[in-house]
């Protein structure tokens, strides 16, 4: 079985009376649909589930942040301007957050290929 990410094999897994029981690879989500080596989850899969993961709680309290604001918000109150101004941001920031969250999926995904010379340093 070939991994999705590098097409390098997938490491097939013993028990200690050197039994294969595991050669299906790791689940290589977010960063592809399929299966993955062990080497792609250690060094693509997981960063990019850290991404993920610390993206969309991000998102999760921005949400929260919005719905605190809008209780009571009228669309034509003057008094009621600036806050109207606020969740408008937030829900851009929210917008952009969501759409940079894909892109950084998208070049962890590429970190895994030789010839991309992405640095991971710079999407975490
Ligand atoms: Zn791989």
């Amino acid at each position: 079985m070939k991994c999705i990410l590098c097409e390098g094999e997938i490491d097939k897994k013993y028990n200690d009376d050197g039994v294969m029981y595991w050669d299906q690879g790791e689940n290589a989500q977010p960063i592809a649909d399929g299966q993955c080596c062990l080497k792609c989850n250690n060094h693509v899969v997981i960063p990019g589930r850290v991404v993920q993961f610390t993206v969309l709680n991000k998102i999760s309290k921005l949400k929260e942040r919005v719905k605190e604001l809008s209780k009571g918000l009228t669309r034509t109150e003057p008094k009621h301007r600036n806050k109207r101004r606020n969740v408008a941001l937030l829900k851009d920031v929210i917008d952009l957050e969501e759409k940079y969250l894909d892109k950084k999926i998208q070049l962890i995904a590429l970190s895994s290929r030789d010839d991309a010379e992405v640095d991971l340093k710079t999407v975490l």
